[in-house]
């Protein structure tokens, strides 16, 4: 049960048993006089709390430290119990679901990835994911006690407060509301929470937690390819919106002159003018204008990453087209920096892949663009967390919800 009913009020205890907990998960080990040092607990109590985590199984001895400057004996390091709970974190992609496995220290253990058709049907993605995770379970030999819960990246609107997905771009056969939450608790054999989100959030998450954004408070994660979208924190909470629509800066209109239609019915929309299919486009029709040499035109078929590395040793066509493409970016970054006002943003995805030539383009256009003070303190840069951002943000958002329920280190 998730609600706050019958859970016992935050004592003192549970309170100090809660910062410890805290502070032996954010080292790598820790002895006892060290923590008592650092949170101002004395012995006796700092004791009581150890004894009480070890009996909880929430932490481990793992071996002895350092004595101190007066010699004595060596204290007993202590770090957390990893393999005490696990959670599993799914990522529902275009052709592909993956699957993932993480011990309490959010470290993936095991991965399965499953190729799929497009637009692949409900019921068989419901299947592959239930099927997945009680092949990881099985293969690792833990029972879903040991289970914490399943978090669900999935493209589209997606409602976190009911686990539906709203609306999904690359699968229109599940049509609209798709109780997802409801259909995997259904078809498991056991109970577990189960959470479904965009998994642009959990990517959001994963920077925050982890990633390039863990010193700032407002961060905006944006990911291009097909479609284009953003996470974004707002003074450290992930910002849904009463719509689930915070972050669909895709169909944020940026040129009304535009004549290719979006997916949403609407023309000149963000993600239309900087998909990947746009930017080789625009590259194929610079090729067609300028009739360049044979010897410098990519081989087809061209892909975006061939037309950043073309960038990135000075093809004069592939710089002017990632250069018009980064021009628009920061139209559309400039609008989400009024409204969001953000400390860093990150690329994720395959523009994470864009290289330096577009860095600097991008900065060039931000530059005309931004109002002064903001473009003095702005920081881009290109995420580090390649393609398991979504499970690592899914697996890690379970766990930090993990630590902080109440009733969790109460007698
Ligand atoms: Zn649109």
């Amino acid at each position: 049960m998730e609600s706050g009913f019958g859970v016992k009020p935050k004592s003192v205890q549970d309170k100090n048993r809660r910062v410890v907990l805290a502070t032996i998960r954010a080292m790598n080990a820790i002895t006892m006089p060290e923590l008592s040092e650092r949170l101002g607990l004395s012995k006796t109590t700092m004791s009581k709390i150890i004894t009480k985590l070890l009996e909880k199984g929430f932490i481990v001895s793992v071996g002895k430290g350092e004595s101190s400057e007066e010699g004595g004996k060596r204290p007993e390091l202590f770090c957390l119990n990893a393999s005490r709970s696990y959670a599993i974190g799914v990522h529902i992609a275009p052709k592909q679901i993956n699957v993932a496995l993480s011990n309490l220290s959010s470290a993936i253990i095991d991965k399965i990835a499953h190729q799929i058709q497009e637009n692949e049907n409900l019921h068989a993605v419901v299947t592959i994911i239930v099927n997945s995770v009680q092949a990881l379970l099985k293969k690792h030999n833990l029972s879903s006690q040991e289970l914490i819960g399943i978090a669900i990246g999935a493209h589209g609107i997606t409602d976190i407060e009911k686990g539906t997905s709203l609306f999904s771009p690359h699968f229109p056969s599940w049509g609209e509301n798709v109780e997802l939450k409801r259909l995997i608790f259904e078809a498991l054999s056991f109970e577990t929470r189960v959470v479904v989100d965009n998994q642009i959030r959990f990517q959001v998450f994963a920077e925050h937690k982890s990633g390039l954004a863990q010193a700032y408070q407002n961060v905006v994660v944006i990911e291009g390819g097909e479609g284009l979208v953003a996470g974004i924190i707002v003074a450290n909470v992930i910002q849904h919106g009463i719509h689930q629509l915070a972050g669909e800066i895709g169909h944020m209109p940026l040129d009304p002159y535009d004549t290719q239609s979006c997916a949403c019915g609407s023309k000149g929309c963000f993600e239309v003018l900087v998909s990947s299919q746009r930017v080789i486009s625009r590259y194929n029709e610079a090729i067609k204008r300028k009739k360049p040499r044979t010897k410098q035109i990519l081989p087809a078929p061209i892909t975006l990453r061939d037309i950043f590395e073309a960038a990135e040793n000075n093809d004069m066509i592939a710089c002017t087209c990632l250069d018009e493409t980064a021009g628009w970016f920061a139209r559309g970054i400039a609008n989400l920096i009024l409204v969001v006002d953000p400390q860093i943003i990150i690329f994720q995805g395959i523009y994470a892949e864009a290289g330096t030539f577009f860095m600097n383009c991008l900065y060039k256009h931000l530059t005309n663009l931004a109002i002064p003070n903001v473009r003095k303190d702005l920081i881009v840069e290109y995420s580090r967390l390649g393609a398991d951002a979504c499970l690592i943000g899914a697996t890690g958002f379970l766990i930090e919800d993990y630590f902080k329920r109440t009733e969790l280190l109460s007698d």
